[in-house]
């Protein structure tokens, strides 16, 4: 097909880059913390079987243990209540053509470092839509907050004796994404699609049950959302196949175009294409 030509002429020539959106995934990646009742999940560990050594000559390989929720992941709708007896909720059953869709990138960087518990409403977005179109069915709607870039657990977590300040939506926000645009679903900087004080809301993680009950997905601790546009990209995000699985860490990257608008300037990256890279067609 021409497109599909087009698109590696594109990636060859780094006119389409590729943006990782994906955190490191290690002992160090914070963890969710939920109220002392509930039960947390693990950090993720790495486990070496053999390493050129007498254990296996020459190979090396290790096995991991993790929760399906820990680092940058992929939340189904069968991780909460609201989406439990929708079809194909469960990551090993959701259509492969649901894991790529187009991405509209709303940035409350100002606004989440002014108040930490900063939530997206309604004419927040519809705001965005004045000046960016309306919000395509089928699209991520990323939440570019500029949590990423907090340093260590501590300052990313942001927990006081109120429990963790993180910036999310309100829950008319994300009923009317799910509703009125029928979004693929969102995805955050944050540690979860939720804000940190939505244990509190009504319901509780109000995010959660509202974008999982209407069969859509969630994608937490992405990096590089400053790399993208506000539109333009193209966000894949294809989770293990774990079968009844309620989520799965998850590499996530985005096609990009290399010359971006951001807040009326226009930023021109270097492309980021590594050396050893080859398409052939
Ligand atoms: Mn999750």
């Amino acid at each position: 097909m021409a497109v599909l030509i087009d698109l590696i002429r594109a990636l060859q020539s780094a006119e389409v880059e590729i943006v990782d959106l994906t955190a490191d995934l290690s002992p160090e990646t914070p963890l969710l913390p939920l109220p002392p009742q509930w039960p947390n999940t693990p950090p993720f560990q790495l486990h070496e079987i053999s390493r050129y050594d007498e254990r296996g000559p020459a190979w090396y390989w290790n096995w991991f243990s993790t929760g399906e929720h820990t680092g940058t992941h992929f939340d189904a709708p069968v991780h909460w209540v609201s989406g439990k007896d929708l079809p194909a909720n469960s990551v090993d059953r959701i259509p492969a053509r649901m894991f790529i869709g187009p991405a509209c990138v709303l940035d409350i960087t100002a606004e989440s470092k002014s108040n930490p518990d900063f939530l997206v409403d309604v004419p927040f977005i519809e705001n965005w839509e004045r000046q960016n179109g309306k919000i395509p069915a089928g699209s991520w709607v990323l939440l570019r907050s500029g949590w990423s870039k907090r340093k260590g657990s501590a300052e990313y977590l942001n927990v006081d004796e109120n429990g963790p300040h993180t910036p999310g939506w309100d829950k008319a926000a994300s009923l009317f994404l799910a509703e009125e645009r029928d979004v693929l679903g969102v995805g955050v900087e944050t540690i979860g699609t939720d804000a940190g004080q939505a244990a509190r809301f009504e319901p509780p993680f109000s995010n959660h049950f509202v974008m999982h009950g209407h069969g859509k997905f969630g994608l937490a601790s992405l990096i590089n959302l400053d790399l993208l546009p506000s539109t333009g990209a193209v966000v894949i995000a294809a989770p293990l196949k774990i079968v009844g699985g309620s989520g799965s860490p998850v590499r996530v990257i985005a096609l990009s175009g290399p010359r971006t608008e951001i807040r009326g300037k226009l930023w021109v990256r270097q492309p980021l294409v590594h050396p050893q890279r080859k398409f052939s067609c």
